[in-house]
């Protein structure tokens, strides 16, 4: 489990606990850092990927902890996003899917074709067909052309530089200079001037497509019906407290109707659960417990057994607490379960790396990189374990190979703050002054700092060959990162 984002941000970030909705009240989004994160780099479990997302927040006292970043759960969604999005027409790789770390209830479209949700939302919806319910709508949202009259374009932007645009949109910062703080305190009054609302008839019209995307992927709709019922009953605590969701996607008695009426006479209302599904849902719901709510709870509430979730929630909740003998014994039933699963490998290989085991770590994370060669987050880590062992004197081993596999992550997914930051550091270490800034700046951008991403762009241009890709790279930030500061203003 990986942020995106900020090192030095993350320590300022409170681990808080929401009071949106009463029952939201356990779901706090810890973002202690693990014992041996500072040492190494300040590795926290979540971290905020944008300053302004960030500031906003802990000024008002909400949570906002920024992008999270998981292998794991991000191959979840994109398994359960699938159906959905061919049964809408599109490419399911044409459709980008961010996790918020947010444990109040909220999903929402920004930017395009980019839909976002958050924790809260993943944690509150207990089956595939829920979550499927949230994003056929999203969906819904994004073919019926309703965003386009809001919003900012991030034409011109790509890689880290899009991704920041696109997390500042999502926090209204760049919209609305109030609606930022307006999402996480749930201020209607500034929501409803921003660009994130719909209307009622839009709201109406999104089901309406998302139910047809369902029915055309064989998904039972009843999954769209127990979504309906968590927004209305927030709807009935309008208000303070209620949740951004029921904001941003309002309900009506007539939007109800519609839907149930629909849902009714599908042919699939009374389709058995997919098992795969379900057991991906089960383990994903299993590792955001065990990493967003307080250790103390999850461990108070587990069941004296040894099942394969009860063993992820211990092994987190422990190495949180923190317990890292403990961690590593419920971690080793879990492996013996299931030996060569990527994922778990990855856990292992995290929790040895935070609890100081750095070179212990190293070929727990060779063995789950080798087990997941397309997962540029794992690669990222293994690169980030060979940086914490690496002596910094700039010729060593461990430097020269994290750098070939940070150049190559970072390309094929831009959106890591963690791995921007361990590619600045491994040019730095290897004499690459110019293409350290570059990077710092990419990592900047994705943080929507612009006016740190203008400062070592130019730094970068000073340095590197005039006309060199790097070179160009950095005047197209500086180029960006001007335009957005001068929207913010
Ligand atoms: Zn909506």
């Amino acid at each position: 489990m990986l942020p995106a984002g900020a090192e030095t941000l993350a320590d300022l970030a409170p681990g808080s606990a929401t009071t949106t909705c009463g029952e939201n009240a356990v779901r706090s989004i810890d973002s202690k850092p693990a014992r041996a994160g500072r040492v190494s780099g300040g590795r926290a479990l979540f971290r905020a990927v944008t300053a302004g997302l960030l500031l906003a927040a802990s000024a008002l006292g909400a949570p906002a902890q920024g992008l999270i970043r998981d292998a794991e759960v991000e191959r979840t969604l994109d398994r359960i996003a699938e159906p959905v999005f061919q049964g809408g027409g599109v490419s399911p790789s044409s459709i980008k899917l961010y996790i918020i770390g947010d444990s109040s209830l909220n999903a929402f479209v920004a930017g395009g074709r980019n839909i976002f949700i958050n924790t809260g939302m993943l944690m509150r919806l207990t089956r595939a067909r829920q979550i499927q319910a949230v994003l056929a709508h999203e969906l819904g949202h994004i073919n019926g052309g309703h965003l386009a009259r809001r919003g900012l374009d991030t034409e011109g932007a790509t890689g880290a530089a899009a991704v920041g645009i696109l997390l500042a949109i999502a926090a209204g910062i760049a919209g609305s200079p109030d609606a930022a703080g307006a999402i996480f305190t749930g201020s209607q009054s500034v929501l409803q001037r921003s660009f994130l609302q719909f209307s009622r008839g839009e709201e109406a019209s999104a089901d309406q497509a998302g139910l047809t995307y369902m029915e055309r992927a064989g998904i039972n709709p009843t999954g769209m019906r127990e979504v309906l019922d968590i927004l209305r009953g927030q709807e009935q605590m309008m208000g303070r407290n209620v949740d951004p969701y029921a904001l941003t996607h309002p309900m009506s008695v007539d939007r109800m109707l519609l839907a149930e009426r629909r849902i009714d006479s599908s042919p699939f209302r009374d389709k058995p659960d997919d098992p795969d599904l379900a057991y991906w849902v089960e383990r994903m719901r299993a590792k955001l417990e065990g990493f967003t709510k307080r250790p103390e709870t999850v461990l108070e509430s587990l069941p004296n057994d040894d099942s394969e979730f009860t063993l992820v929630r211990r092994a987190v909740a422990l190495h949180r607490l923190p317990d890292p003998k403990g961690a590593m014994q419920a971690m080793d039933r879990l492996l013996a379960k299931r030996p060569g699963d990527p994922f778990y490998l990855e856990l292992k290989a995290q929790i040895l790396l935070e609890s100081g085991r750095v070179a212990e770590s190293v070929p727990f994370y060779r063995r789950a990189a080798a087990a997941a060669p397309k997962e540029p987050l794992i690669a990222a880590e293994l690169a980030h374990a060979l940086i914490a062992l690496d002596d910094g004197t700039g010729n060593s081993k461990g430097n020269a190979e994290a750098l070939t596999i940070l150049k190559k992550a970072t390309r094929d997914d831009p959106a890591n703050g963690i791995a921007l930051r361990d590619l600045a550091l491994a040019y730095a270490r290897d004499g690459q002054e110019g293409l350290a800034a570059l990077a710092t700046a990419e990592r900047y951008a994705l943080r929507t700092d612009f006016a740190d991403v203008i400062r070592h762009a130019r730094h970068a241009v000073a340095v590197l060959p005039e006309g060199s890709p790097g070179w160009l790279r950095a005047q197209d930030l500086i180029l960006v990162a001007e335009r957005m500061e001068k929207k913010r203003q």
